[in-house]
């Protein structure tokens, strides 16, 4: 047998979709976010602009993040050196849990290699070792929460996008000493709306479910000290677990999850995604630790970035340009074609030298392909009006549709 063949098979199947992704080769320079050096071997300037990172604020290039970063790398060298369990805890990772639950008003916190292996592991275990829990999970959830449901074989039930009702109906089919988790995220990634969390919670609590919350598109970006939407909206202790990343708004990597004492202890003790693999470097949790802090002392980025947002589709609207109307920092221009939306991109890159890299199925829906702009504080009022302008001569030379839906 031809392992290779099989591979090039399905492979192929992806071109011909217009689905097969391709990596630009941009390299972030220091202090110059958002522009990048281009490495796409002549294919565009040799420096351009991002405008897909989601290092939302610019903190990955932030003064006291790198400086903290560092000392950390002088002081402890370059590995943890270890497992947590096994030589690996180090003061900053122990600092820095403690950050995070402070951040949330929460008793403890956990640390793990990345949001993704936070829900994965966090789902995964609590799902498999509540007897008999059915996990409750919003349509839309990310990829990292369903693998971790079906890594725990609990019984999962979907209900409707955002939809409390759906979720009452459901959650009603279950007595009240069945252990139930429903699982949502505050801001979705690809659509940038916002989940309904308050009324999720009144429900959720009316069943006795526990309440877990993905926060990864929003730490850092909302609150008056970026714990989140929870902590905008006051509603932090409603939730039983809130889990965030430090790889976005944050600017560095590692994910986590906050909760009472006794559930970080229990994570700690049975998630095999946290105990059997080495921990994050001590430099990294030094970054996001400092990261955390600037974030929680100044709202100045956050302010920024949203008017820059506001700026941006304005602009768009001005422009007949159709983008995705949501109240959240994530601005998705609809093409809803996968060959439109990939060509789209490589103009914008190699003729304008914006970046965007093309969103396709299977990340979202067939025939919902998009742009998905994060304008950040450090793009200039000329940067959006450069994107903007180019956007309009494309909308008009590929005749895309000006409708939103
Ligand atoms: N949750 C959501 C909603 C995400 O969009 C992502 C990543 N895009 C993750 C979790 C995983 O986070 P990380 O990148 O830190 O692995």
């Amino acid at each position: 047998m031809n392992y290779d063949d099989l591979f090039q098979t399905q492979l192929d199947a992806l071109k011909t979709a217009g689905n097969y992704r391709v990596f630009a080769n941009l390299e972030r320079y220091r202090g110059n976010f958002p522009r990048a050096r281009n490495h796409a071997g002549g294919r565009g300037p040799d420096e351009v602009t991002v405008w897909c990172s989601n290092d939302y604020l610019g903190m990955g290039q932030h003064p006291d993040v790198i400086s903290a970063m560092h000392t950390a790398l002088d002081e402890c060298g370059a590995g943890a050196g270890g497992t947590r369990n096994i030589s690996g805890t180090n003061h900053y990772h122990v600092a820095l849990e403690r950050e995070l639950a402070s951040l949330h008003g929460k008793e403890g916190a956990l640390l793990f290699t990345s949001g993704y292996v936070s829900n994965w592991a966090a789902l995964g275990t609590l799902g498999a070792r509540l007897p008999g829990c059915v996990i409750f999970s919003d349509a839309l959830n990310h990829a990292s929460m369903i693998e971790g449901i079906r890594h725990s074989r609990a019984e999962r039930r979907i209900w409707k996008h955002n939809s409390v009702e759906d979720l009452d109906r459901q959650l009603s089919e279950y007595g009240p000493d069945v252990p139930k988790i429903v699982a949502f995220e505050s801001v979705y990634s690809m659509d940038g709306d916002i989940a309904p969390i308050s009324e999720i919670c009144d429900v959720a609590e009316k069943h006795g479910a526990m309440t877990y919350l993905d926060e990864v598109h929003a730490v850092g970006l909302y609150g008056p000290q970026g714990g989140g939407i929870a902590d905008r909206e006051g509603l932090s202790h409603r939730l039983t677990l809130i889990e965030g990343t430090l790889g976005k708004a944050f600017g560095v990597v590692g994910g986590y999850i906050t909760g009472s004492a006794a559930l970080c202890d229990f994570l700690r003790s049975f998630a095999s995604g946290f105990i059997f693999t080495t921990s994050l470097p001590p430099a990294v949790a030094a970054g996001a630790l400092a990261s955390i802090r600037h974030l929680r002392r100044s709202s100045s980025e956050r302010e920024r970035q949203q008017q820059q947002v506001a700026r941006l589709r304005a602009k768009l609207d001005a422009a007949g340009i159709p983008h995705l109307p949501n109240p959240s920092h994530i601005v998705p221009v609809m093409v809803k074609d996968p060959v439109k939306c990939k060509m789209i991109s490589d103009i914008l890159l190699e003729q304008y030298g914006i970046y965007v890299q093309p969103i396709n199925y299977p990340t979202v829906p067939k025939g919902t392909e998009r742009l998905r702009f994060t304008p950040s504080p450090a793009h200039t009022d000329a940067d959006i009006d450069h994107l903007v302008q180019a956007l309009r001569a494309l909308w008009s030379q590929c005749a895309l549709s000006r409708a939103v839906a």
